[in-house]
């Protein structure tokens, strides 16, 4: 089984704007859609457009559950989250411009989670996951969530010796790192903030690579690098109109664990995710992708091992 767990969850609003955002002016919207938010609910789509039987596990505010579960059942996620009572789910602003590449991500912090909240977490998590599992936390932390909790709950599932993968940030990216987690996948920038902002991207890639067993760096149409067992791949994209890069990044991770649970061939995984991405970057939401596109783009991936000295 694979598991997500998303502990700041969120609500996506995509504002269309007729035109282009401008200061001092009344930006009128053309339309407002709303999209599930939170980078584990992404991966656990992306898996279940693939077929790839998974559950979602984080937190959930009570006050709009309604709206986040209306969601969660489009969308076909299986899903048992932990409720956090008397909260709201954030909602995430995606901002659209017309005739715009690319989008801009406004969050809100998220609610406060207790140390009971996170206890209650814990014990589902003890009970559900076991030794062949694939587990992968994602997204921020919400107020309340310490990085003695992140460490806390790396340890738990260490101990059951699972697969752990880790979409994560900043110092929560440091601590995962920190205690050693399998598979990684920070972009360009997220990187450099936790290794080294002068080295060559490279450079942190084999830093990072002594301690975790799959590393993909992302950089968004640039395509990825990926180390594994020793080895480093250079994966370039085919080149495509990219409508709305927010979430690409979360489908990559969910198509690649989804093929690895599969045992599919690293080169293969790498190639698909990849082209699971190049078709979201293609739509205006945060987790549409279409199947049979990333099918075709898979085959204008390129994926070469790169020779190291
Ligand atoms: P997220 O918003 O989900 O956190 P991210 O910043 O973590 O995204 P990116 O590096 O932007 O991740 O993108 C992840 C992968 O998606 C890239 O490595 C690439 O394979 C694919 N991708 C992103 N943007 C494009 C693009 N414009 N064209 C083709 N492929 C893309
Ligand atoms: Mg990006
Ligand atoms: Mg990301």
């Amino acid at each position: 089984m694979i598991y997500t767990i998303t502990l700041n969850p969120a609500i996506d609003r995509l504002l269309f704007l007729e035109k282009t955002l401008v200061k001092e002016k009344n930006n009128r919207l053309s339309k407002v859609e709303y999209d599930l938010g939170g980078k584990g609910h992404h991966g656990s789509f992306a898996m279940s457009t693939l077929g790839v039987e998974n559950q979602a596990l984080g937190f959930c505010g009570t006050t709009n559950k309604s709206k986040l579960e209306k969601i969660l059942k489009e969308k076909e996620l299986n899903y048992d989250l932990v409720e956090v009572y008397g909260k709201p789910t954030r909602e995430s602003y995606v901002i659209l411009e017309a005739n715009v590449s690319g989008s801009i991500l406004i969050t809100e912090k998220g609610f406060r989670v207790s140390s009971y909240d996170i206890e209650l977490l814990t014990e589902k998590i003890e009970e559900k996951i076991q030794e062949k599992d694939i587990v992968l936390i994602a997204g921020s932390m919400p107020p309340g969530f310490e990085l003695r909790d992140l460490e806390e709950l790396l340890h738990v599932l260490k101990k059951k010796n699972c697969f752990i993968a880790c979409d994560l940030s900043g110092t929560a990216l440091t601590k995962a790192v920190e205690v050693g987690v399998n598979f990684i996948k920070p972009n360009a920038f997220e990187i450099q903030e936790i290794v080294s902002a002068e080295n060559p991207l490279l450079e942190n890639l084999k830093e990072l690579s002594k301690k975790i067993d799959y590393v993909v760096v992302s950089q968004g149409s640039e395509g990825s690098i990926c180390s594994h067992d020793g080895e480093f791949y250079q994966i370039t994209v085919p080149k495509v109109v990219a409508v709305n890069d927010t979430g690409a990044g979360d489908c990559f991770v969910g198509a690649f664990l989804a093929n690895l649970s599969l045992g599919k061939p690293l080169t293969e995984t790498l190639a698909f995710a990849s082209g699971c991405a190049a078709s979201k970057v293609q739509y205006t939401n945060s987790t549409t992708f279409s199947v049979k596109e990333a099918k075709l783009l898979q085959k204008k991936v390129r994926v070469e091992k790169l020779q190291m000295d």
